[in-house]
């Protein structure tokens, strides 16, 4: 579903280079759901972006469905993303003029989706995220977690290949935070849909199957982080948890 090889990317600013991801490589299967995790500053927005096609690696190639989207152009790149790809973003991103079923319904509409389709396809993944009796509000009346959940009704309703949530849970407390972590592994259950989730929160990682570490732009082994005792085998000696 997912495969990285070999990825590097370099912020540059002026004559400075910044070299933020070195050789990243990792799978991640049809129907998983992964944690990325690091430290702030460790690269997981970085290398999120990458795969979502929101910007271009310096270096490496990037597989989703079997395609490299590194090699796509811009408007490729575009249509690639609107079908295949979901994200979810801290700060959840809704549109404030648009009632919550019209954000949900949002995506559907540049596939030129009938109206009356888009809007029970959006009622439907309310009601499975739980809101379905917030369809007529606008995003300032939700709260945190009703507002991420109407973002993940979104990411959904596409039905993308893969969702990418960068740290999702950020903005909210933690009995909230569990809740939206719930709903996406149900979600992920249910529809099979695969997701890769940043958090720099253990008790998200710990409920997830499969995790990846960054640190410093380097991709961690498990057995340095699960094990810190394990010794000087990460790019940065014996790990600690971030
Ligand atoms: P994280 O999400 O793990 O906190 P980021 O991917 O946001 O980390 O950042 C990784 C590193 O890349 C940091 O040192 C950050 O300052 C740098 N960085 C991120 N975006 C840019 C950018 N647009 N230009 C220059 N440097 C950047
Ligand atoms: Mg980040």
């Amino acid at each position: 579903m997912l495969r990285l090889e070999n990825v590097s990317h370099s912020f540059k600013n002026g004559n400075e280079v910044l070299k933020v991801l070195h050789n990243i490589q990792f799978e991640v299967q049809k129907g998983e759901m992964i944690a990325l995790l690091g430290s702030s500053g460790s690269g997981k927005s970085t290398l999120l972006n990458l795969m979502a096609g929101l910007m271009k690696p310096t270096e490496g190639h990037i597989y989703i469905a079997d395609q490299d989207i590194v090699k796509y152009g811009e408007n490729k790149l575009a249509v690639f993303r609107r079908k295949h790809i979901g994200f979810i973003f801290q700060a959840y991103e809704l549109i404030p003029t648009l009632t919550i079923r019209e954000n949900v319904e949002l995506p559907l509409v540049f596939q030129s989706v009938s109206p009356s389709k888009r809007r029970k396809k959006a009622m439907e993944l309310l009601e499975m995220t739980g809101i379905g009796d917030k369809a007529s509000l606008y995003p300032s009346q939700l709260s945190g977690g009703q507002q991420q959940r109407v973002s993940i009704a979104r990411s959904l309703i596409t039905e993308p290949s893969v969702i990418f949530a960068d740290e999702p849970t950020g903005n909210l407390d933690t009995k909230t935070e569990e809740e939206i972590i719930r709903i996406m592994m149900a979600l992920n259950e249910s529809m099979k849909t695969t997701f890769v989730i940043v958090t720099h929160e253990m008790e998200v990682a710990a409920q997830m199957k499969k995790t990846i570490m960054l640190r410093d732009g380097y991709l961690v082994q498990p057995e340095d982080y699960i094990t810190p005792a394990a010794g000087q085998r990460g790019p940065n000696g014996p790990s600690s948890l971030p």
